[in-house]
This record gives structure tokens, C-alpha cells and sequence, in this order.
């Protein structure tokens, strides 16, 4: 089997929560989303997805994709869309960095192996473990009141775990959390993401303020040498995001004891085939994952769903569904959220559908197909 043409679509996202709001006053009230449909002479098509959050968030820029796969073209028409690793490593070797523009690549080239199979990508990378998976809901960030309705809204809809947008002021951070802990059951799970927003000595204040509650801190600061101060200061667990771009870097923050789970995003580290390395190291060392992306819909959403469902389950703190987030579906059969919980598709490839009509026309087409 051969690739014969690359498409992308560009897919605008409105969000139902209308907003969303992070560390650093950012916000965003839509994304500019990118699929990414692979062809093949054997008439068997393959989709993948990148939706950056906003353009500052990490090293990707909705608008870079076209560009970006463009360039990769050439490299990649005419390869065998089932011989993965190859493909990455001639991407790697056409293109330096870009993570985000070959991640979708590589997602279709995934769901393609497993259309061609006849099983679902979640056994390609290593077995369809799981029926479903637990999620968490990121609450944007507002008011200590707002965000304390905000969890019980999505606890009365199935969520037990909780990650709060924080990353502000410190002393309105604590506020956050205690309330957010009011309205907390028994067994619930509670993270406390700054998305790199504090200094080292905010962190300090904060987890000392909340030593004896029970939350875990997630990437209080922009570089591992200053998690790493914050981490001396507490016990409270600790998850690194930002920070792991690859497998180096994560092997970095392991040697140096940085954290005690990892966040995963697909597309910051170029695609599922790199995203499983990743874990199946996470799974050798002891480390907890959450497996998810920097945002996106129904295409991303099944991404995560096959990576996360075919973790091994002890491994897996969390995951999103942000097609549940976004206001517009792709797919008629995408995996949805139930109770708190994503079903983990069992089609072949990524178990789902796309409605083509609902894409429009491709802003970027290579070869034919
Ligand atoms: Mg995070």
C-alpha cells in the first residue's frame, strides 16, 4: 500500500462552556482545528487531528499545519502508510521539531494500518485493554464560586476527577481549590494545573498553604529546574505537562525524580506511534499518565480514546473528551462520554467515521489521490 495524496481541512470549534481560561490571562473562545485526511492506492483513507490551544500555548499554531504539510510531501507520498516507524523517522529527517504538523500524519497512518488490519488501533498499540476510560474535566478559570459550580455541574453529569485552571495569584488559587473542595464526594479526584503560571516562590506559598489537602500540583513552572524547586518544598504528588515534549525529556524529569505522573499530549510529542513509547516507558517505570491532547474534536477524541484504552489501566490517571467540549461533530460514530467515562471504540483503525461533507474543502492538498 502506498500514500498517494495528503488533504487538510481546517474545522473552526466553538465551545459550549463559551470560554476557557488559563494561567497568564489566556483565553480562547473557539479553535481553528486541522484534519488531516491520508490516501491511499488501495482506496483506504485515514484521518488524523492537531487543534493547538491558541497559537502561545506550546510549539504549534493552527495555521502552521498547511505550511507544514506542504513541506512534508514529498517525503511522505509514495511511503507505505503501515511501516510507521519509518515514516517517522523520514519525517524527522525532512523536517526538524514541528511535532504538531506530523502528529496528524501519523494518527492517519495509524487508523490506515488498522482499516487494513481489520482491528482497532487500540490493539496495534498493544491491545484494546479496556471497554472505557476515566476523564477529567479542566474547569477554566474564574472565580473561586464559578468554579466551584462549575465541578458540581460536571459531577452531576459523571466526572470524578477535576483539573482546576489555576496558575494566578496564589492566595486566589488556595480560594480556588478550597472551594472547589466543598463541593468534592468521597473518592474524587482533584488536580491543581498552573500551566507554568507561577514563579517558584508563588508555588511554594501555594502548596504550603494546602500541604494537608489532598490535590495534586501540576506544572506549577515553565522549567523543569524550577518544578524541581517547588518539589523539594512539598509532598503533595506532582504531574509535569509542558515539560515533556519527548522521550528525553522525560527521561530527564524521571532521572531527576520531577514528578510522580506525566501528561501526555499526543501532538506535542508527534504523533501516537512517539506518544506510545512514551507510555510504555511510563508504564515500566511506575510513572501515572494522563493521555490527552492540547485540545480538538471527534477525530483527537478517538486518538486518545485507543492510546488510553489500551494502557494498562493501573497506569492511567486520566484522559479528555474534548469532543465534548467543541459545538460541531465530524463523526456520527465517534466515541462519546458516558457516565464520566470513554468508550473505547472496537471498529477497525480508530472505530469511527468522517462525515467528509462536514470538512468542506481541503486549504492544502498533496499528490492525487
Ligand atoms: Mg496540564
Amino acid at each position: 500500500m502506498r500514500i498517494t495524496a495528503i488533504e487538510v481541512y481546517h474545522v473552526r470549534y466553538g465551545l459550549k462552556d463559551k470560554k476557557y481560561a488559563w494561567s497568564g490571562g489566556h483565553s480562547v473562545t473557539s479553535f481553528l482545528s486541522n484534519i488531516v485526511k491520508v490516501c491511499t492506492d488501495e482506496g483506504i483513507h485515514g484521518y488524523g487531528e492537531v487543534c493547538p490551544l491558541g497559537s502561545g500555548y506550546m510549539d504549534a499554531y493552527a495555521a502552521g499545519v498547511a505550511e507544514g504539510v506542504r513541506e512534508l510531501g514529498p517525503t511522505v507520498i509514495g511511503r507505505d502508510p503501515t511501516c510507521l516507524r519509518a515514516l517517522n523517522d523520514a519525517m524527522d529527517a525532512a523536517l526538524g521539531g514541528h511535532h504538531y504538523v506530523k502528529s496528524p500524519i501519523d494518527i492517519a497512518c495509524w487508523d490506515i494500518t488498522g482499516k487494513a488490519a481489520g482491528v482497532p488501533v487500540a490493539t496495534l498499540l498493544g491491545g484494546r485493554v479496556a471497554e472505557s476510560v476515566h476523564l477529567y474535566r479542566a474547569i477554566s478559570q474564574a472565580s473561586p464560586r464559578e468554579m466551584a459550580d462549575s465541578v458540581a455541574r460536571y459531577h452531576a453529569e459523571g466526572y470524578r476527577r477535576f483539573q482546576l485552571k489555576v496558575g494566578a495569584d496564589p492566595d486566589d488559587d488556595v480560594a480556588r481549590i478550597r472551594a472547589v473542595k466543598g463541593v468534592l464526594g468521597p473518592g474524587d479526584v482533584l488536580v491543581a494545573d498552573a500551566n507554568t503560571g507561577w514563579r517558584p516562590h508563588e508555588a511554594i506559598r501555594l502548596v504550603n498553604a494546602v500541604a494537608h489537602d489532598d490535590v495534586y500540583i501540576e506544572q506549577p513552572c515553565p522549567t523543569l529546574e524550577e518544578c524541581l524547586v517547588v518539589r523539594e518544598h512539598t509532598t503533595l504528588p506532582m504531574v509535569l505537562d509542558e515539560v515533556i515534549t519527548g522521550v528525553v525529556p522525560f527521561l530527564r524529569a524521571w532521572q531527576s525524580r520531577a514528578m510522580d505522573a506525566v501528561n501526555i499530549k499526543i501532538s506535542r510529542v508527534g504523533g501516537l506511534t512517539k506518544a506510545r513509547q512514551i507510555r510504555d516507558l511510563c508504564e515500566a517505570l511506575g510513572v501515572v499518565m494522563t493521555i490527552e491532547d492540547s485540545w480538538g474534536g471527534d477525530v483527537t477524541t478517538a486518538a486518545i480514546a485507543h492510546l488510553a484504552g489500551s494502557t494498562r489501566p493501573e497506569f492511567l490517571f486520566t484522559s479528555t473528551d474534548f469532543n465534548s467540549y467543541v459545538d460541531v461533530e465530524v463523526s456520527p460514530d465517534a466515541p462519546r462520554r458516558h457516565e464520566g467515562r470513554l468508550p473505547v471504540p472496537a471498529g477497525a483503525g480508530l472505530g469511527m467515521t468522517v462525515d467528509d461533507a462536514k470538512l468542506g474543502e481541503p486549504v492544502v492538498r498533496v499528490g492525487k489521490g
